[in-house]
């Protein structure tokens, strides 16, 4: 916990600035190739942008409806038919957020009683824990072993109580990389069954897949109308400052999920919101290629690390990497990421901050590979110098 903050309510205490924040503040002051914060250093495909500015033209710069446009809806409905055969109805059973971020916060406020316990598995995006905390809920967390960052279904059972609400998944992880598998996703659908659990699933990394496939837990038996679906189109389409994203889940899920959503932002993103319509309905082809060049980013990247003395824990999908540094003769991740800038002018961020368990990601940090070639192999040049 960091010094107690004037005004701050005591729910949030300890919740300081996002590691994001400072890392890229970081970065900045001291002109660092920046692999900590995970956004791409070029835009998305260029008829997406031109779908946004068309739709400004056009006029689309008002109030959206409040759950979304129709042709968004749709959209987002089409995909998860076409991609995974799960049928949502676009009216009843989808809605558009600001970014992921906002429907995991509506979720969470909307899910939750004050002492109910939200299961997640550690290490965890940390907007996980500050919405748990924001909806008075208690955070159970079971964690992840590398190198496969595999997890024992005994201490999954272990953690759950009576007050277990609500377990909140994130496939493809970050900050692992981890594509968790069909029989681990097997085993948390019947968990989540047995004890009568909403699954709250984080899958804004769906379509960063390059070993195995992404499995939404909303497809497994039982699983179809106790799961929150949420996505986003900003990793996907790298417009991850549109923050367009989205809710699928059953009527009585999504409009309690909705009635919090209203008053959050109500709406966001008129014009983005067309344009992500128009991402959507793209080509197969071209969603995929956009994964598979970034393989060849994560083959670049994880090579380099490892020939700079890190161990690697290869990932299966998303953006990131991590890796462990004692092989570099270093133990403290944070101590390593604040030094390292002055080091060799890189910053990367420290996986503790997304543990409980504080002993179990000391020695992690995670790196971004979402970064254009010739400024990976620039980080990499300097981080040889280690
Ligand atoms: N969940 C995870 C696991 C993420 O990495 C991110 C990206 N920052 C988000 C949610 C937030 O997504 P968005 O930018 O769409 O709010
Ligand atoms: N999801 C991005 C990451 O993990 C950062 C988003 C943020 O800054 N909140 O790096």
């Amino acid at each position: 916990m960091s010094d107690r903050v004037p005004y701050l309510t005591s729910r949030l205490q300890g919740f300081g600035t996002t590691i994001f924040a400072e890392m890229s503040a970081l970065a900045q002051r001291t002109g660092s190739v920046n692999l900590g914060q995970g956004f791409p250093d070029t835009d998305g495909p260029g008829v997406i942008a031109e779908a946004a500015i068309a739709a400004i033209r056009a006029g689309h710069n008002q109030y959206p409806p409040g759950i979304g446009i129709p042709e968004l809806r749709h959209a987002i409905a089409d995909h998860q038919r076409h991609w995974y055969g799960l049928d949502f109805d676009p009216d009843t059973e989808v809605l558009v957020t600001a970014g992921a971020t906002e429907a995991i916060a509506a979720s969470l406020l909307a899910l939750c009683e004050e002492g109910d316990e939200v299961v997640t598995f550690e290490p965890y995006y940390d907007s996980y824990a500050a919405c748990t905390a924001m909806a008075g809920a208690q955070r159970k967390v079971v964690t992840l072993h590398p190198p496969d960052y595999h997890f024992d279904p005994a201490a999954l059972r272990a953690v759950l109580t009576p007050r277990a609400r609500l377990l909140l998944l994130n496939s493809p992880h970050n900050p692992t990389g981890k594509v968790f598998s069909r029989s681990e996703l097997t085993t948390i659908a019947e968990i989540c069954c047995e004890h009568d659990l909403v699954a709250v699933t984080d899958e804004v990394y769906e379509h960063l897949v390059f070993d195995g496939e992404h499995l939404p837990l909303a497809t497994f038996p039982g699983m179809r109308d106790r799961t929150v679906t949420i996505s986003s189109a900003g990793k996907t389409f790298s417009f991850t400052g549109w923050k367009i994203g989205w809710v699928c889940a059953s009527p009585p899920l999504l409009n309690a999920v909705r009635t919090v959503k209203q008053f959050l932002t109500y709406v966001n993103g008129a014009p983005f919101q067309y344009a992500i319509a128009t991402a959507l309905a793209l080509p197969d082809a071209m969603i995929v290629a956009l994964g598979t060049d970034l393989a060849r980013r994560r083959d670049q990247l994880c090579d380099g690390l490892a020939a700079a003395g890190f161990t690697v824990f290869r990932p299966a999908g998303t953006y990131f990497v991590t890796t462990d540094i004692r092989s570099l003769g270093e133990d403290d991740g944070m101590a390593f990421c604040r030094a390292l800038p002055d080091r060799c002018g890189v910053v990367a961020v420290p996986n503790v901050v997304f543990y409980d368990d504080e002993e179990a990601g000391r020695s992690l940090v995670r790196f971004t590979f979402c970064k254009r070639p010739e400024v990976l192999d620039e980080a990499i040049r300097r981080l040889a110098s280690l």
